[in-house]
C-alpha cells in the first residue's frame, strides 16, 4: 500500500476525485483550476470553450505533432459525475480513500475521471521517454455528459472552434470488465421513449363497456412485451450477444384512472426502448402505429426523445486508427472485444460528425460499479491502464 500512496499518479488521480463535480448545478471552477495545473506541469498550451453557456466550460490541452495539418487525435473524457447516496457508501464518496488492498472509492473513480487522469500519465510518461508523434493530440474535458451532454459535447461539435481541432479519431469512455477482457465500443444504441396515449369508452365501473381504455393498453402492452421477450430469447440462445446486440424494451411509467368506480376514459403508458444498430427504425415506427390501429384505434404515440440512428465506427482494415489500436493491444497481449454499448456517451455526438470514436476504459478484473454505491478502483488496474495508454497513444497518433 505505501508504494500506492507514494506514486505521483496515484496521488493526482486522487486529487482530482476528491473534487466533487457531481450534478446538479456543478461549478467546473475547481475541475479547470486543476486540470489547468496539470497542463502547466506537463507543458502543454490550454484553451477554454464555453460554446454551452459560462458554466459549462470546456477545457483542451495540446500536444502539437510533427505533422500539425494531419487530422488530430482527440481523447476525451468528462468531468461531471452522478449524484451518490452517501449514507450507502463505506467510504465518503469525495474522499478518494484507498484501503489495504489498494481500493480507491469515489464517485468518478470509474466514470471516468480514472480515465481522464490516465491519459495525462501516460502523456507524461511518454514525454520523458523525449516521444515525439506526427499527429497532434487533443486531450479534452467536457461537461455534463451524464446529463445527456447537451450543453457539453453536443453544442461543440458543430463549433468552429471544435472543427478547427481538425479530429480524425477520437477516444472516449467504455466501461470496466469483470473478466481478463478489454470491451471496444464502436458503436451505441438509439433511444426512443415511446408515449402512448390510449383513450376509450368511459363510464360507471358496473357495466360492460366496448373499446375500453384498459382492453387497448392490454393489446398494446402485449406486443410490446413480446418484442422484450424476443430480445431476452435471442441473448439466452447465444452466448456470443449481449445487451449491445438486442433491441430492450421496458415499461416504465403507467396513468389513468381517478376513481374505483369509473372507468378510464384514458390510460397513458410510456416505454423506454434501446434500439440495436441492426434495428429498421422506420419499419418500427409503422409497426407501432399499425399496433394502435390493431388495438382499436383513437390512440395517439408521442415520442419524448426520439434519437436518431448513430453511425457505427467502422473496425475494420479501412480505418488505420482501429488498425493501430488493435495491433497496439495484441502486442500487450490482452485480449479485446469489439463491441455495442447498451447505453449513450459523448462519443455518439463525435460520430454524428462522420468521425469515428471508439469507447474505451482500460479496467479488466473490475466489478462494475458506474453509478453505483461504492464505486472504486483498484490503484494497479489504474496504474495498468496508464501503461495501456502509453502503448496506444504513439500506435494511433503515428497511424
Ligand atoms: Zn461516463
Amino acid at each position: 500500500m505505501s508504494d500506492w500512496e507514494h506514486n505521483k499518479e496515484i496521488q493526482l488521480f486522487r486529487e482530482y476525485l476528491r473534487i466533487p463535480s457531481v450534478h446538479p448545478d456543478i461549478d467546473y471552477t475547481p475541475c479547470l483550476e486543476f486540470l489547468q495545473r496539470q497542463a502547466r506541469d506537463l507543458e502543454l498550451p490550454v484553451e477554454i470553450y464555453y460554446p454551452g453557456g459560462p458554466n459549462k466550460p470546456i477545457l483542451v490541452m495540446t500536444w502539437l505533432g510533427q505533422e500539425p495539418e494531419l487530422p488530430t487525435i482527440m481523447l476525451n473524457s468528462h468531468m461531471d459525475v452522478v449524484p451518490v447516496y452517501p449514507e450507502k457508501w463505506t467510504h465518503p464518496p469525495f474522499a478518494a480513500e484507498m484501503d489495504e488492498e489498494g481500493r480507491i472509492f469515489a464517485r468518478g473513480s470509474q466514470d471516468m475521471k480514472c480515465v481522464g487522469m490516465q491519459y495525462l500519465a501516460a502523456i507524461r510518461a511518454l514525454k520523458k521517454k523525449g516521444a515525439t508523434f506526427k499527429r497532434t493530440i487533443h486531450v479534452t474535458f467536457v461537461p455534463d455528459e451524464e446529463i445527456s451532454g447537451v450543453l457539453g459535447m453536443k453544442s461543440f461539435v458543430p463549433t468552429d472552434s471544435f472543427c478547427k481541432l481538425n479530429v480524425g479519431f477520437c477516444l472516449d469512455e467504455g466501461a470496466p470488465t469483470v473478466n481478463d477482457e478489454y470491451k471496444v465500443y464502436y458503436a451505441e444504441k438509439t433511444i426512443w421513449y415511446v408515449h402512448f396515449t390510449i383513450s376509450g369508452t368511459t363510464g360507471h365501473g358496473s357495466l360492460l363497456h366496448k373499446n375500453t381504455a384498459a382492453e387497448k393498453f392490454q393489446y398494446i402492452l402485449g406486443k410490446m412485451l413480446a418484442l422484450r421477450k424476443k430480445a431476452e430469447d435471442l441473448l439466452e440462445s447465444d452466448p456470443t450477444l449481449d445487451l449491445g446486440n438486442v433491441s430492450t424494451v421496458n415499461l416504465t411509467v403507467v396513468k389513468g384512472g381517478l376513481q374505483n368506480n369509473v372507468v378510464p376514459p384514458v390510460i397513458e403508458a410510456t416505454f423506454d426502448l434501446r434500439l440495436s444498430i441492426d434495428e429498421d427504425l422506420e419499419a418500427l415506427q409503422q409497426q407501432l402505429k399499425d399496433w394502435c390501429e390493431e388495438a382499436g384505434g383513437d390512440i395517439a404515440i408521442k415520442f419524448p426523445t426520439q434519437d436518431k440512428k448513430t453511425p457505427a465506427t467502422v473496425i475494420n482494415d479501412t480505418n488505420p486508427f482501429w488498425v493501430a489500436m488493435q495491433n497496439a493491444l495484441r502486442k500487450l497481449d490482452l485480449k479485446i472485444r469489439p463491441t455495442v454499448l447498451p447505453g449513450v456517451t459523448d462519443s455518439r455526438y463525435v460520430r454524428q460528425m462522420n468521425i469515428p470514436a471508439l469507447g474505451f476504459s482500460p479496467m479488466a478484473h473490475t466489478p462494475i460499479r458506474l453509478h453505483a454505491n461504492d464505486e472504486y478502483l483498484q490503484a494497479d488496474t489504474y496504474l495498468e491502464g496508464i501503461r495501456i495508454y502509453e502503448n496506444i497513444l504513439p500506435a494511433i497518433a503515428n497511424a
